[in-house]
C-alpha cells in the first residue's frame, strides 16, 4: 500500500491523522490541527491551519437518530435496572438519567461524526476530488 504525498500542499510535513484521533480529539483531517469542531457536536466552517472547508463534507445528523436509539435503549436498561435493586425517589433518575442521556449522545455523535468525516476524506483524497471547488 503506497502512501501517497501530498505535495500539492505545503502545510502537510507527514501523513494526515487516523481517523479515530480525527475523532476523539477533533482534528482536522488533512493536517491535524485542533478546531475541527466548533459547538458541542457540529462541524467548524472550515480548518482554521490548511483551510480544508469542512462544510464539503456531506456528514450531516446521519449517525443522530441511530446513535439516540443506542443510548436511549442503555439508559433506560440502565433505569429499569436501578429502579429494580433500589427503587430511588423520581428525581434521582431525572438527575441520573437526563444528564447522563445528554452527555452520551453528544459525545458519541462527536466521535461518530468525526470518524464519517476522517473517513470522508481518505477517500475522497484517493480519489482525487478533494479539490474540486463546488459553489
Ligand atoms: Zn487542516
Amino acid at each position: 500500500m503506497g502512501r501517497r504525498r501530498h505535495e500539492t500542499c505545503p502545510m502537510l510535513a507527514g501523513p494526515p491523522p487516523a481517523p479515530l484521533a480525527v475523532a476523539l480529539r477533533g482534528l482536522c483531517p488533512r493536517c491535524g490541527a485542533r478546531g475541527l469542531f466548533q459547538g458541542l457536536a457540529s462541524f467548524a466552517s472550515r480548518c482554521r491551519a490548511c483551510g480544508l472547508d469542512f462544510a464539503a463534507f456531506n456528514v450531516g445528523d446521519g449517525p443522530a437518530a441511530f446513535l439516540i436509539l443506542i443510548v436511549g435503549g442503555v439508559i433506560t436498561g440502565l433505569a429499569i435496572a436501578l429502579e429494580l435493586s433500589a427503587s430511588p425517589p423520581f428525581w434521582v433518575h431525572v438527575l441520573l438519567w437526563v444528564p447522563l442521556a445528554a452527555i452520551a449522545v453528544i459525545g458519541s455523535l462527536r466521535v461518530a461524526k468525526g470518524l464519517l468525516l476522517a473517513l470522508e476524506y481518505r477517500q475522497s483524497a484517493r480519489e482525487g476530488r478533494i479539490a474540486e471547488r463546488e459553489g
